[in-house]
């Protein structure tokens, strides 16, 4: 089995960290992605093994589209950053980070009325909270930042339960996606009353083929997401973006564009708003090879999720 290890540094902090890094092993089907974060723990990380080795020994099932439309996704910065962010873009949706540790609402409301600025009326805006809110907070929040127009919030709360008591008091529709990605069984967990738009992300859910179970399993509109990868994972997601039978809204799948760097020389990055479907050829694997140490503990962390 051939592997490689990558370390890039981020353009801006994102979800705490500032620099990803991910082991991309190649089989008989091409290359694939192994990067759970570093807080996911073996037991976790082994659906995020089970997508890699889907990539690199089956490949994805056919694609029923040639391009997927993405969002550009807004970190927690300030207004004047968040406009050219989306403005450089090319992008017509944007996912705008909110309920950042240490900021205020009023940070959040600027950086969202910025983003409104930037795209114009037809544009589409998502906030994510990534379940920071309780269930006052986010009827009070997503009140002032609907003024701006959302298409809808990502994972406003923590739990499913909170996210139904939500929904029954917020015109906003509510995706649901550490409360399925995160769960013991994503195809069994009660959606019906929590959520309106599932979102699905390849590695967390353990492959493109195990996805689309998901997707069929709750019968909701879907959203595919990235989990930060270089361009050989965000294939995959790529990949199952163009194989759901619907794709109602864009996809979160134009996050290379946080990195300052990429395992290819033709990165999965949008133009005018879209990825084409393809596979990646990494080139760049010496230019972005992390140093031994990181390796290392890459290799320790494979061979624990691959033992039996
Ligand atoms: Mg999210």
């Amino acid at each position: 089995m051939i592997t490689a290890v990558y370390r890039v540094p981020l353009r801006i902090r994102f979800r705490g960290i500032d620099v990803r890094d991910g082991l991309l092993v190649r089989g008989p089907a091409g290359w694939g992605e192994f990067s759970p974060f570093w807080d996911y723990d073996v037991a976790e990380s082994r659906r995020w093994w089970g997508a890699a080795e889907e990539a690199a020994v089956e490949g994805w099932p056919p694609a029923v589209r040639g391009t997927v439309p993405v969002n550009v996704t807004v970190p927690a910065v300030g207004p004047e950053q968040a406009r050219t962010i989306v403005a450089d873009s090319g992008c017509r949706t944007a996912k705008v980070k909110v309920a950042e540790p240490g900021q205020t609402p009023a940070e959040d409301l600027a950086r969202v009325e910025a983003v409104r600025d930037a795209l114009g009326p037809d544009g589409a805006i998502r906030v994510d909270a990534n379940g920071a809110w309780d269930v006052d907070t986010a009827a009070q929040r997503l009140r002032e930042l609907g003024r701006v127009g959302l298409e809808y919030a990502e994972q406003p709360c923590p739990t499913l339960a909170d996210l139904a008591r939500l929904r029954r008091r917020t015109d906003v529709r509510i995706a649901v996606d550490e409360g399925v990605r995160r769960s013991a069984d994503p195809l069994r967990v009660d959606l019906r009353e929590a959520a309106d738009v599932v979102v699905l992300k390849v590695q967390p859910l353990g492959g493109v083929r195990a996805a689309l179970r998901v997707a069929e399993a709750h019968g909701l509109p879907c959203v595919v997401s990235s989990a930060l990868e270089s361009s050989v994972g965000i294939a995959a997601g790529v990949a199952l973006a163009a194989a759901l039978p619907e794709l109602p809204f864009a996809c979160g799948l134009a996050t290379v564009a946080l990195f300052t760097d990429d395992v290819t020389s033709t990165p999965l990055l949008p133009v005018d708003g879209e990825l084409p479907v393809r596979r990646v050829e990494p080139d760049r694997l010496d230019a972005v090879a992390a140093d031994p140490e990181t390796a290392a503990r890459w290799a320790a962390r494979l061979a624990a999720v691959r033992a039996p």
